[in-house]
């Protein structure tokens, strides 16, 4: 995040909690267009009127006529003269997310990769060279499942991704140490917007702004970066009690404040074909539960015939978990994910994205074997202050290394093993991209 501190009036809306939002262009110079102090003045009396009309701990809803008269308002009055919000600053070459390839694959997909040569690497797909990636999702704040949740979890050795809805965590007996407890666990706590489009003052840009911030305030050592669609990445609120709120998703908007996004699409889709920012999701695991082919949908992603699901991420979620034989499904699902796991990494939501991404853009370079040394540096296009997830590289070896290596990136040791196919070694190397030089020798 850049650093914006500093000035009278940048203090002044961060005490409103208001995050000023035009600009389309992330700028390390926008600091030069403040706000005058008539301008913060007037902004701040608009916050002030409009906490009258909508107390945002009282869940109610905001009438039409209240919605309408709020969004132009409040609109007119920022629109002219506010200056860039403290976007990630990305670097020349260095992507927050990956643009919709529409249907391009960005690489070609084939099973796992065996150099033949000694010294010859290879990045894997997926992590520890599995063929497939899955993750589970969690949306809204349902704190009422965290035990469960987090004792299966524990049984099974796995990691969820929970999207927290920002303005509900100060309701009905729920803090932020229901969160903070699973984020020092290991799970993944991410956005699932500020009001979840429900609360007119928040169009969509603060919305999807307002929420990380409250996130990263209150939770330590959060890495708030994706994201999943309130209502869907289309905003389906038909029937919802915020229909008459008109603020919808905005891929553009959500590209810029998050590395991913997940819809509730429930499909599997190509990953070399997938826009990270609309990443499709499947409600309640149900292809689970296909009562005559259980898991076979599931299990499409190993299957090489499949050309769409092979070695794609499934990734599913949930919501609250309304009895008994639901939670029993969720174990029979951690079950077959156990059972399955020399082929499929369960990870968070934002690990694959991370990895994916890193994936797609990444290459080996400087690679050299020389006195039981090899040496290498990966890199990627990615923006190295989110994307910071290691890539497992494949090295071929010969038999004369042993089976106990070392790694170090950077003058770190770094996690390396090696494995063994139709009786030859390769090294499986943990390597963050633009993260140093790799050494890989003997132990
Ligand atoms: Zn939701």
């Amino acid at each position: 995040m850049a650093d914006q501190s500093g000035s009278w009036w940048q203090i002044l809306l961060g005490k409103l909690g208001i995050q000023p939002v035009t600009s389309p262009q992330p700028s390390n110079t926008a600091d030069t267009a403040a706000l005058s102090p008539e301008e913060a003045q007037a902004y701040e009396d608009l916050r002030n009127s409009l906490n009258v009309v909508f107390d945002n701990e009282s869940n109610r809803e905001p009438t039409a006529a209240e919605t309408s008269v709020t969004e132009s308002t409040l609109r007119s009055a920022e629109a002219p003269t506010l200056r860039a919000v403290p976007l990630p600053i990305s670097r020349p070459g260095q992507l927050l997310n990956l643009p919709d390839p529409k249907g391009i694959a960005r690489y070609t997909i084939t099973g796992r990769v065996w150099p033949n040569n000694l010294g010859e690497a290879s990045i894997c797909m997926w992590k520890d060279d599995k063929l497939a990636a899955f993750s589970l999702t969690i949306d809204d704040n349902h704190i009422q499942d965290h035990p469960f949740w987090t004792q299966l979890c524990d049984e099974f050795g796995f990691k969820a991704t929970w999207f927290v809805i920002g303005n509900q965590v100060s309701w009905q007996n729920e803090s932020w140490a229901n969160w903070q407890a699973l984020l020092n666990a290991g799970h993944d706590i991410q956005s699932h917007g500020y009001s979840h489009l429900c609360d007119a003052m928040f169009y969509i840009q603060r919305e999807y702004r307002q929420s990380v911030e409250v996130m990263m305030d209150n939770l330590k050592d959060a890495q708030v970066v994706t994201h999943a669609y309130p209502f869907g990445f289309k905003t389906n609120k038909v029937g919802s009690r915020c229909e008459c709120i008109k603020t919808l998703n905005d891929r553009a908007e959500a590209a810029k404040y998050f590395l991913a996004a997940r819809d509730v699409i429930g499909a599997i889709a190509a990953i070399n074909k997938v826009d990270f920012m609309a990443v499709p999701s499947i409600s309640n695991l149900r292809n689970f539960f296909n009562s005559t082919t259980t898991f076979a949908y599931f299990d499409s992603i190993f299957d090489v015939n499949n050309k769409i699901n092979y070695r794609a991420w499934y990734c599913g979620h949930m919501h609250h978990l309304p009895d008994q034989a639901t939670k029993d499904y969720m174990r029979q699902v951690f079950q077959h994910l156990k059972k399955k796991s020399a082929d499929v990494w369960v990870g968070t939501f934002t690990q694959i994205a991370k990895y994916a991404q890193q994936y797609a853009t990444a290459k080996i370079s400087n690679l050299t074997v020389q006195n039981k040394q090899i040496r290498f540096e990966v890199t990627d296009q990615m923006y190295d202050g989110w994307f910071n997830f290691p890539l497992t590289i494949k090295i071929r070896l010969d038999t004369s290394w042993g089976t106990n290596l070392k790694a170090v990136q950077n003058g770190k040791i770094i996690p390396v093993q090696v494995i063994t196919y139709v009786g030859a070694p390769y090294a499986l190397v943990d390597a963050v991209p633009d993260a140093g030089l790799v050494i890989v020798t003997p132990a």
